[in-house]
């Protein structure tokens, strides 16, 4: 591992960069990527923004999105410019295995390479690191990779600030997630002050409904919304023929495992949601119950202790029945 200091020398000529992050990219990994996108042309170097898959439109309004290249529908360019960059930014994952068939272009490449990510348990592949569990948002890192390491704060421009706002925004939950401290705070007043428009922020990403993503959750919570209070836990399951009825797409999803976890008492909601060639599971957890711990034992996942998430390559139906037996050998843990 090298010193990150030493970064700063090594940024301080023109180089060829690519910055990637997760599959299904969420606000807080796009964030950081258009955020370090952002601060990186300014200083000069020539920058790509590679993720594995497509995210959803409610970030399409990010500062240079319009860059963006998608592996899935790019492929030959991406590998290209991943085996020809002098450095990549790998942001918000840390093992390459979950950046899918990239990862192996993004081994291979002879760049330098350089994780910035707030997940547990970091595999490893990269020559510079900055990664601690305590931030609340690698949006977070990336700010104090801009300000401390590369002492740039009077770089913050209003594209910067609005991308790394939008990436603590989305992982806090709004600024409510314990992770949120004091200096989390400083930071986001800090962002305020370098020109990110907080009001119209929140409302480019939270309040852009479609009609029929409105009434997919009106049907979730409805209909398919199971409470289990001998567990103090909710359990949503979606099948691909729901997400055709009401054209969900990407990101369409996101949030609504938060509904069940706000039923006074629930301790653990599960969102279970049917794939083309997957079944994907999001967990919420309140307090100790290790959300992350359950999704690594059964679901080949992991994550955060209260958000976490993971996939199965069994069936729909099956994947909720595993829970019948899941749930009793968590019970001393969800009933206080
Ligand atoms: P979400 O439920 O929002 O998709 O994911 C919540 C968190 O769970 C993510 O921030 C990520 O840390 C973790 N996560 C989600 N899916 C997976 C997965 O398939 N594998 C791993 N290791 N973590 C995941
Ligand atoms: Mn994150």
């Amino acid at each position: 591992m090298l010193e990150l200091t030493s970064l700063k020398e090594f940024l301080a000529v023109p180089r060829q960069i690519v910055i990637t992050t997760h599959p299904k990219p969420d606000g807080d990994a796009m964030g950081s990527s258009l955020g370090l996108y952002a601060y990186l042309i300014l200083k000069g170097h020539q920058v790509s923004v590679i993720t594995p898959t497509d995210y959803p439109t409610f970030l399409a309004w990010l500062p240079n999105n319009s860059h963006v290249i998608i592996y899935t529908e790019k492929t030959e360019q991406s590998q290209q410019l991943i085996a020809s960059a002098d450095l990549i930014f790998c942001l918000d994952f840390n093992s390459l295995v979950r950046i899918n068939e990239m990862g192996t272009y993004v081994r291979d490449s002879a760049a330098k390479k350089v994780m910035i990510d707030h997940h547990l348990e970091p595999e490893g592949f990269e020559d510079y690191r900055l990664w601690t569990t305590g931030a609340c948002a690698t949006a977070q890192l990336v700010y104090e990779f801009i300000v401390n390491v590369m002492g740039d704060r009077t770089l913050l421009n209003q594209a910067i600030a609005s991308c790394l706002y939008t990436g603590i925004m989305t992982d806090t939950g709004s600024f409510r997630f314990r992770s949120t401290t004091s200096n989390v705070h400083r930071i986001v007043a800090d962002l305020i002050d370098c020109g990110a428009d907080n009001t119209l922020i929140h409302q480019m990403v939270y309040d852009d409904f479609s009609e029929t993503r409105l009434r997919f959750l009106g049907h979730c919570l409805l209909n398919k919304l199971e409470v289990l209070d001998e567990f103090n836990s909710a359990i949503i399951v979606i099948t691909q023929q729901e997400l055709d009825k009401y054209k969900i797409s990407t990101g369409d999803t996101e949030g609504i495992v938060n509904y069940a976890l706000s039923i006074t008492g629930i301790r653990l909601a599960i969102l279970i949601i049917e794939r083309q060639d997957m079944v994907k599971l999001s967990i919420r957890s309140t307090g100790d119950f290790p959300a992350n711990e359950l999704c690594k034992k059964y679901f080949n996942g992991g994550g955060h202790k209260n958000a976490a998430g993971g996939f199965s390559n069994e069936k729909i139906e099956m994947v909720r029945e595993k829970f019948d037996t899941i749930l009793p050998e968590y019970k001393s843990q969800l009933i206080l």
